[in-house]
């Protein structure tokens, strides 16, 4: 057997072609396919404002930094993500903090949020912002953390960099009704791709203004904005201070080819997640939990062996046979650079106690049947 990476892209003749036409046109950046891009995702979302930028981290910068988070404030995520939900804060000079996962769902815990919010109100030392993640493609418990945000006054920026195209409560994750911005990654492991890219949606026109005027180093020719309006058609102000967080109109191209086959992606994630359910569920693992509010895009399948010195040697044993398995995720304050800033083991321990017998088996829309019963013959050979 060849390889089986845990995910991967699809990418068809379409994708290609369509990519080589920009190649062959006037734009290879800033021309029609960024605002068509934003078009198609804000239509696919039903949502106002959407942006797309180089990667998903820029976006979560960008979301922290229209949000004014500063060096005074605090931002707290989950544990169970990747490094970016959190680095986005210190970026902005704040201070994180992390609240505990729903041992059901591996998602931040409404319940633990609630507690740690009622501490932090009497300690006056309430977050600005809160980044709940939708892991591996299964959306958190919005509404609860929206009637939170509006009894506690923090705002939200939801990390859906697993869960385009997955929905919650019969609603696109990224319509943003229960957050102020949303975000998603377009890596080759996610739902759909642009090499590398991200996006930011809003419904709200002042973010919106901020996060075009951010994401091209605060420059704009907006005559509403700048001051000087006698100068020429050359002129431009710089007024805020920006990055170059833009992306290509050759990725753009890629992500309108990849948009339109987003759901069947979706589905055949969805197939493969069904499939593994049956097939795994008289052995001794614990299959990802389906919350009945959320419809997942399945980014992660993500299961827990029983012990954890057991999920060493399966994971071992997995690889060996050219099986892709991984682990997501190392909860984000055990990393050494978040321990130097004082955070100890055993501060989330569902998310520790998830993390330690955690492993994500392969899954993508070209995973086929034979492949799947290869890893499941093989995982469950060893248990
Ligand atoms: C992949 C990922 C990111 C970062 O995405 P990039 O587009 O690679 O910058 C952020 N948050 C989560 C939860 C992710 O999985």
């Amino acid at each position: 057997m060849t390889f089986i990476p845990y995910g991967r892209q699809h990418i068809d003749k379409q994708d290609i072609q369509i990519v080589i036409d920009v190649l062959q046109s006037d734009y290879l950046t800033q021309g029609p396919l960024v605002p068509k891009f934003e078009e198609k995702l804000k239509s696919f979302c039903q949502t106002k404002y959407a942006y797309v930028v180089c990667n998903a981290t820029a976006a979560l910068h960008l979301a922290c930094l229209v949000l004014n988070v500063g060096k005074n404030d605090i931002v707290w995520t989950t544990p169970n993500t990747f490094v970016a939900s959190a680095n986005c804060a210190l970026y902005c000079g704040a201070k994180i903090d992390f609240v505990d996962i729903c041992p059901k769902t591996y998602n931040m815990s409404v319940e633990a949020l609630e507690n740690k919010l009622i501490k932090a109100a009497k300690n006056k030392k309430l977050p600005k912002v809160v980044i709940p993640v939708d892991f591996a493609g299964q959306s958190c418990n919005m509404r609860k953390i929206k009637e939170l945000s509006d009894q506690y006054g923090f705002k939200i920026i939801e990390d859906a960099s697993h869960a385009i195209g997955g929905k919650y409560l019969d609603q696109p994750i990224g319509n943003c009704q229960y957050s102020d911005i949303t975000v998603f990654s377009f890596h080759p492991v996610k739902i759909i791709t642009t090499g590398e890219g991200g996006a930011l949606l809003t419904n709200h026109a002042h973010l919106a203004k901020k996060i075009t005027l951010l994401r091209t180093h605060g420059v704009t020719r907006d005559v509403e904005l700048i001051q000087n309006t006698n100068e020429g058609a050359w002129y431009y102000e710089q007024i805020d201070l920006g990055y170059n967080y833009r992306i290509t109109d050759i990725q753009c191209a890629l992500g309108i080819s990849q948009l339109e086959k987003l759901a069947n992606f979706v589905m055949k994630r969805h197939r493969i997640a069904d499939r593994y359910h049956k097939l795994l569920q008289s052995f001794p693992i614990i299959t990802p939990y389906q919350s009945n509010d959320s419809y997942s895009s399945f980014h992660l399948y993500p299961i827990q062996l029983h012990n954890s010195k057991n999920r060493r040697h399966v994971f071992n044993h997995l690889r060996q046979k050219n099986i892709g398995v991984n682990v997501h995720y190392i909860p984000v304050y055990l990393q050494p650079y978040y321990k130097k800033m004082g955070f100890k083991n055993n501060y989330c321990e569902e998310a520790e106690k998830y993390y330690s017998n955690a492993m994500s088996l392969p899954i993508y829309p070209d995973l086929t049947e034979e492949q799947q019963n290869f890893i499941v013959s093989t995982l469950t050979e060893i248990i």
